[in-house]
């Protein structure tokens, strides 16, 4: 199994990012994130509630620091000179702290892996973060050295309507995310305690995100954060709709963005009333579509999303994933899970359904965030997710997935498939299927420069 050192010390980011997910981060007193890093913004659900790092090369990550879980996070955030850098270090009162480089190892072996180090603390909306540490780097371990990406000019632009920019759409990773149509019908007036319970949508839309924006405020939007981002994707979502018709909801605006600046499009969504409305989109130029139905276990999917079943059910949710891959044709089609609100198996069991279907599988980790249902859970462990996301990378390249093709895509959200490899016993494994999407990419690439209008 991977773990967070490689043979020959270093950190191995794929495990890094996916155990930042699942413990969180401490901040030390040495960072300046006022400054440095992009706001907070809690949206997505609740997923995007954290400090967005890029860890290695190019991985990006949005790591949880504010819930009440990342208070004994091992991981510790510090600023050395003009350089950000994580560590491994000592938690709260510990007795038995990680050993410095060359130190003792089985404690800090231990120390990642302590599954009982939350029984005792307090899970009230009170405990928030930011959890500030005060690093004593002779009793910790250096893991890696991080780049904060800055936050863009364009969130603190307005609109000509007056509304703040960064309220419009924000940045996960290095694509735009913008919430599109009103507030989930599953958080009421008549969807009261049908809203799933790891989301906190209901309570994002009009105090973190504007609840009414004008496809102006978009089509504005966009072009700024292409201009100075280079951003070539824009991603809309949306909640449920009583109606079920997101093709009424969605064409005008994403005819506007197509038409103003040609960049790649994607649309999440429950599925639509009609299917025949998924060709629409792809006439009108969507490129991707994907659908969050979370676990394959069907008492879990009642469970956790009442509103989602009663309003669509898991069949509906995996006849449009089968629908919009096999009959229509967009560039690429996802089925998104959760991974940690159900059994690893469930978990493996949904990612071998959505690739035998021929759409990609998006694995989220699941995070207890404040305000949702599930915010007092425990987050998943490291050891749960580890089988699950190397199960997903192995069958991504098995199945000859297109993953990786869109250029300058990065998620900070998920781990994307192609970021999964070092999770593998064999990371090396696959090479002809990756020159493949090396050159189905590069392919890809040229297209978009020479077809993209902004
Ligand atoms: S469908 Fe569920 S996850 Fe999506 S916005 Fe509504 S309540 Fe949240």
């Amino acid at each position: 199994m991977a773990t967070l050192f490689r043979p020959d010390g270093t950190a191995n980011p794929a495990y890094l990012k996916l155990d930042l997910y699942c413990k969180g981060l401490r901040i030390d007193a040495s960072c300046e994130l006022g400054e440095d890093a992009r706001d907070i913004i809690r949206n997505r659900a609740g997923l995007g509630s954290g400090l967005e790092v890029i860890i290695g090369r190019d991985m990006y990550t949005n790591i949880p620091v504010v819930e009440w879980w990342c208070s004994v996070s091992p991981y510790v955030l510090v600023k050395n000179g003009e350089r950000y850098e994580i560590w491994l270090g000592n938690v709260g009162q510990a007795s038995s702290l990680p050993a410095a480089e060359g130190g003792d190892k089985t404690e800090l072996s231990r120390l990642e892996a302590c599954p009982t180090r939350y029984t005792s603390l307090d899970r009230s909306a009170k405990n928030r973060g930011p959890f500030v540490a005060t690093l004593d780097k002779s009793r910790a371990r250096f893991v890696d050295t991080v780049v904060i990406p800055p936050e863009p000019l364009w969130y603190k632009q307005k609109t000509t309507s007056g509304k703040l920019m960064q309220r419009i759409g924000c940045l996960q990773g290095t694509y735009l995310g913008i919430y599109w149509g009103p507030r989930c019908q599953n958080w009421g007036p008549r969807g009261e305690n049908e809203f799933c319970k790891f989301c906190t949508e209901g309570q994002n839309l009009g105090t973190q995100e504007e609840a009414v924006k004008s496809i102006a405020d978009v089509v504005e939007t966009v072009i700024a954060a292409r201009k100075e981002s280079k951003i070539t994707f824009v991603h809309f979502n949306t909640g449920f709709i009583d109606s079920n018709d997101y093709w009424g909801l969605f064409a005008d605006v994403i005819k506007a963005v197509k038409d103003a600046t040609g960049l790649l499009v994607g649309v999440q969504a429950p599925p639509d009333a009609d299917f025949e409305n998924y060709r629409k989109f792809k006439e009108l130029g969507v490129n991707n579509v994907s659908f969050c139905f979370e676990v394959m276990d069907e008492e879990r999917f009642v469970e956790i999303g009442p509103g989602k079943a009663r309003r669509a059910g898991l069949k509906r949710y995996l006849e449009a994933i089968d629908f919009c891959a096999n009959k229509v044709g967009f560039d690429t089609v996802n089925g998104e899970i959760i991974a940690g609100l159900e059994s690893t198996e469930s978990s493996k069991r949904a990612i071998d359904w959505i690739a035998s279907h021929g759409a990609i599988p998006t694995v989220c980790v699941f995070r207890p965030v404040f305000g949702a249902a599930y915010g007092q859970l425990d987050p998943p462990a490291v050891e749960d997710m580890l089988p699950v996301f190397s199960h997903f990378y192995e069958t991504v390249m098995k199945h000859g997935l297109p993953i990786g093709i869109a250029p300058n895509v990065k998620v900070s959200l998920i781990m994307l498939p192609e970021e999964c490899r070092e999770l593998t016993a064999a990371p090396n494994a696959y090479k002809l299927t990756r020159t493949k999407l090396w050159a189905l990419k590069t392919l890809f690439g040229a297209y978009f420069k020479a077809t993209v209008k902004a």
